[in-house]
């Protein structure tokens, strides 16, 4: 299908954006497309290999070997690479401390933006919501909607905390903050590029956040119809 709508929306880890995401997708009767699941994929990948993420030929090496698949189901969420299901694998803190060195390849940046093109192209709803980091303004920037979700630091340490119960709350806001400070120096991902809106749910509860970002998609889609 050529003519899918895409939903952006990026933002910084514990912001709330998958869980969001998935039930305005829901909501929408859309797609929705985690793009962090297939870094974090790219990463398990490398690490299943033996190898480090450190070493940049390693990773370049195991983009051009990486055979991803991913559900667009908000309801049926799976991730694979080649025969394993990474669903559970890819959320374990070895990965999420891992991430962030795949990210910062260009070429793994280019493959990976060329596959969520592909898999929206290739999506059987008339949207998708795609989340993530650079798809407001590098995966798809000419998206009818551009959203970017925000939350303080503190709020969003301990949602991600209330989420990862294997790691105490002050190594889960470590974990984040670094991740975050070493993803910053790739994309920048809190400030709103023109023409992207700010959803910042630092008081919003979860239902109101995913009212306040379907707010901004019927303005931005021309649909004032209610819910
Ligand atoms: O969203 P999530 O926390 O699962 O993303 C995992 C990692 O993937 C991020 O920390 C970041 O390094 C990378 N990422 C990215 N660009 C995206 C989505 C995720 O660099 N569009």
């Amino acid at each position: 299908m050529t003519d899918t709508v895409i939903i952006a929306v990026d933002g910084p880890a514990g912001s709330g954006k998958s869980s969001v995401s998935k039930q305005v997708a829901r909501d929408l009767g859309y797609g929705y497309l985690d793009t962090g699941a297939a870094y974090r994929a790219l990463a398990w990948h490398v690490l299943d290999r033996g190898a480090d993420t450190a070493d940049t030929d390693a990773v370049r090496q195991a983009a051009g070997d990486f055979d991803y698949a991913i559900s667009l189901d908000p309801d049926d969420h799976w991730v694979r690479v080649g025969q394993a299901d990474v669903t559970a694998a890819i959320r374990e803190p070895r990965v999420a401390g891992a991430v962030s060195a795949v990210a910062r390849v260009p070429e793994v940046r280019a493959v990976l933006t060329d596959l969520f093109r592909a898999l929206v192209a290739r999506a059987d709803r008339d949207g998708v919501i795609v989340e993530g980091r650079d798809i407001t303004t590098v995966v798809a920037p000419d998206a009818p909607v551009r959203i970017l979700l925000t939350a303080a630091p503190e709020v969003r340490a301990a949602r991600r905390s209330a989420e990862v119960t294997t790691q105490d709350a002050a190594a889960v806001a470590a974990a984040l903050h670094r991740r975050d400070a070493s993803d910053a120096q790739v994309v920048d991902f809190l400030t709103a590029a023109p023409g992207v809106v700010v959803v910042d749910s630092t008081d919003l509860d979860f239902t109101q956040t995913v009212d306040a970002v379907l707010d901004v998609v019927r303005t931005g889609t021309g649909d004032h119809h209610g819910r």
